[in-house]
């Protein structure tokens, strides 16, 4: 169904809190310019977060530093609420030098759990706000090479503290056999590097049905999307979002065109609740101790 997000989801994702009070998500994108974060955003979430950009300054009058840009939205789904944040990184990956790229980063996300950690720290908690980064999608480039310096550094120093989902982007510019090949380098490249990115998470008692939705959504990564805000026609006439291209078109919603829909079931359908778990009871939890420890406490 196009307009349909899918997070309407979460209550049957969480058991113990309440629904009235709405969920709070926050996801962050980064990737070098142009690869199309802010148009997948609007795909993801079917919004206008990011109206159409404005063209960008001389060289010499943009800054030249990571800036971290954060949007809100709440989006009301079958009477389920949710706040959405998402974080913006422009600048990353975009200088003649960008050894530092990371380092804006992992301070956001550091000072995120900061401020959460303070909240706890008060006498009435009942009012905590979680601004945490509850998942990072990670742009590759389409080059269809293996990952960049770049890439594995952001991806090495970023792994304990978040979510990490790659995702190559704007993968109607390559073949499904050079999608498939590159898909291969990256993952080879991850393990070499002992990078962790987050895997939906199976249980013991779980069913069949279960288990295989899990396993056919982890076979997909890193998820090779297409993002767009234009209908197109799909070979029966129906209007779709898609791309055209004097070939065909590309259809965002089409499991044969690209993997934008198991993207958007990690993210948002099945996995939102275990990546805002696995948020606060692993990486928060890490940082926590670790914190803590530093101070001597
Ligand atoms: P950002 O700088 O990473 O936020 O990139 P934008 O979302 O602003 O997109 C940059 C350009 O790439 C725009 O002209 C988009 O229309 C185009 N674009 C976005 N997603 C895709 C995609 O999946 N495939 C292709 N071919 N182009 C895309
Ligand atoms: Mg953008």
């Amino acid at each position: 169904l196009m307009g349909y997000v899918g997070f309407a989801n979460l209550p049957n994702q969480v058991h113990r809190k309440s629904v009235r009070k709405g969920f709070q998500f926050t996801a962050m994108v980064v990737g070098e310019s142009g690869l199309g974060k802010s148009t997948l955003v609007n795909t993801l979430f079917n919004t206008s977060l990011y109206p159409p950009k404005e063209p960008l300054p001389p060289a010499a009058e943009r800054p030249k530093t990571v800036a971290i840009e954060s949007i809100g939205a709440d989006i009301e789904e079958n009477g389920v609420r949710l706040h959405l944040t998402v974080v913006d990184t422009p600048g990353f990956g975009d200088f003649v030098n960008n050894d530092d790229s990371w380092k804006p980063i992992v301070e956001n996300i550091e000072s995120r759990f900061d401020s959460y950690l303070e909240q706890e720290n008060r006498v009435n908690r009942s009012k905590i706000v979680d601004n945490r980064v509850h998942a990072c999608l990670y742009f590759i480039q389409p080059t269809g090479h293996s990952l960049k310096q770049l890439d594995i550094e952001f991806m090495r120093r970023l792994h304990t503290k978040v979510n990490l989902i790659p995702i190559i982007a704007k993968a109607d510019t390559m073949t499904d056999e050079e999608v498939a090949e590159f898909k291969q380098r990256i993952l080879v490249d991850i393990a070499h590097h002992n990078i962790h990115i987050f895997q939906a998470p199976t249980y013991d008692n779980e069913d069949e049905e279960t288990i295989a939705e899990a396993e056919e959504i982890a076979s997909k990564i890193p998820f090779a999307v297409v993002g767009s805000d234009q209908l197109v026609a799909a070979p029966d006439g129906r209007l779709v979002r898609g791309r055209a291209y004097p070939w065909g078109s590309v259809e965002v919603d089409n499991e044969d065109h690209c993997d934008f829909v198991k993207l958007r079931q990690m993210l948002v359908r099945t996995y939102m609740e275990e990546l805002r778990e696995y948020t606060n009871d692993v990486l928060y939890e890490n940082w926590r101790t670790e914190k803590l420890l530093s101070m001597g406490v």
